[in-house]
């Protein structure tokens, strides 16, 4: 039997006083590691990956795992209550206009305030150079928590920022993981998951038919907050010619259908898929499941976007998850101003087509936009995984 743990985070305090928490689930298997942290809904629209975490408290009262795992459903209560209307607008801060997924803290460059707030990764593998792996491995956590309270110390008198308060409370659980799965949904969109570079065997036991794979460098996203660091410190130590510490922790980006869908069912196909890459990381026992299908990939700098050409209303020439060769149609931009006398409707329609061949994978959430707004995103230079 697992042992569970229930906590709340706050990660914001109302004009009212009110404390707006998320509900934090600490399963406690046979090990305390390898832990995994599994967060779901940080955009408030993106609702699918609390389906997959309530599968997973399901999976994992029949099948105890063998490390531990820390699983934080509807972790953003403030963009969950973004509404206007019935409408969710959930990506971005009202409060400040910021992405809610690009406010992390980089604990090895020197983002904030004094040297105290990060590590400086050559200095530390110059200190642990003839260390063993796991006194790297730990002393290597305990120096990245270190600078996260020094984070939290440095603001003193002067009060924290909203977007500090929320980016720490997250960050604080996570960094204690050597996995973390952050579960998104695309706008109109296939499954689909950013993974790191080179963790190929761990992104394969998802069977998540794409994938973006993500360089090592920091741009303010859960996923690279956590394994960022631990880049740096392999490549520290690679730069002093040792090269037997690798990247200890991963992060990953799931993108868990569209927006605003939301399904139970699904839900549990959704942790089987989580489940197989925990078994890749030994926190649930057994092998990973092998991939039914074949899995794509392209960098992330592969990944690119279709603005639209003229404004209007948006008439998809496919589904998202459809492989286009270079001047395939992919959409009508529709606009009924266009026409003159006698009117006719193909005189509204623009055709906007495929520039490359490529995967498209996502369409915007809605069907009137302007010109020069994203229309969709497709995946070029494609190979399989
Ligand atoms: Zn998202």
């Amino acid at each position: 039997m697992a042992h569970w743990e229930r906590k709340e985070i706050v990660l914001r305090t109302s004009a009212v006083g009110q404390a707006m928490t998320a509900p934090v689930f600490w399963c406690h298997g046979r090990n305390p590691r390898p832990l995994a942290y599994i967060q779901a809904n940080v955009h408030g629209a993106e609702l699918q990956g609390n389906a997959a975490i309530l599968a997973l408290f399901d999976l994992l009262e029949k099948e105890p795992p063998r490390g531990s795992l820390i699983l934080v459903p509807r972790v953003n209560p403030v963009a969950a209550n973004q509404q206007v209307g019935d409408y969710v607008s959930g990506v971005f801060d009202f409060a400040s206009g910021f992405n809610f997924n690009r406010g992390y803290i980089n604990l090895t460059g020197p983002s904030r305030g004094s040297s105290a707030c990060y590590v400086d990764v050559d200095a530390f593998a110059a200190v642990h150079r003839d260390a063993t792996l796991a006194e790297i491995r730990d002393g290597f956590r305990e120096a990245l928590k270190a600078a996260l309270s020094a984070v939290r110390d440095s603001v003193g008198p002067w009060g924290m920022e909203a977007r500090l308060e929320f980016a720490l409370a997250i960050q604080e659980l996570a960094i204690e993981a050597d996995v973390v799965l952050d579960l998104h949904t695309g706008d109109r969109a296939p499954r689909y998951v950013y993974a790191p570079e080179g963790a190929t065997a761990a992104t394969r036991a998802f069977g998540i038919p794409f994938v973006l794979e993500v360089p090592p460098r920091f741009a303010g996203a859960l996923d690279e907050a956590s394994f960022v660091p631990w880049n740096d410190l392999a490549e520290a130590f690679r730069r002093l010619n040792r090269t037997d510490v690798r990247r200890f922790v991963d992060g990953f980006t799931l993108e868990l259908g569209s927006m605003n869908a939301f399904s139970l069912a699904q839900g549990v196909e959704d942790a089987k898929r989580i489940a197989s890459a925990l078994r890749y990381y030994g926190v649930l026992d057994g092998e990973p499941a092998e991939p039914a299908h074949r899995i794509i990939f392209c960098g992330v700098g592969d990944y690119k976007s279709v603005y639209a050409p003229v404004g209007g209303l948006v008439d998809a020439a496919l589904t998202p998850g459809t492989p286009v060769r270079k001047g395939d149609l992919l959409a009508r931009m529709v606009d009924p101003s266009r026409c003159s006398i006698p009117p006719r409707m193909q005189d509204a329609v623009v055709e906007v087509r495929a520039p490359e061949d490529g995967v498209v994978l996502l369409f915007h959430a809605f069907s009137s936009i302007s010109k020069g707004a994203r229309l969709l995103s497709m995946m070029t230079n494609t190979h399989p995984l």
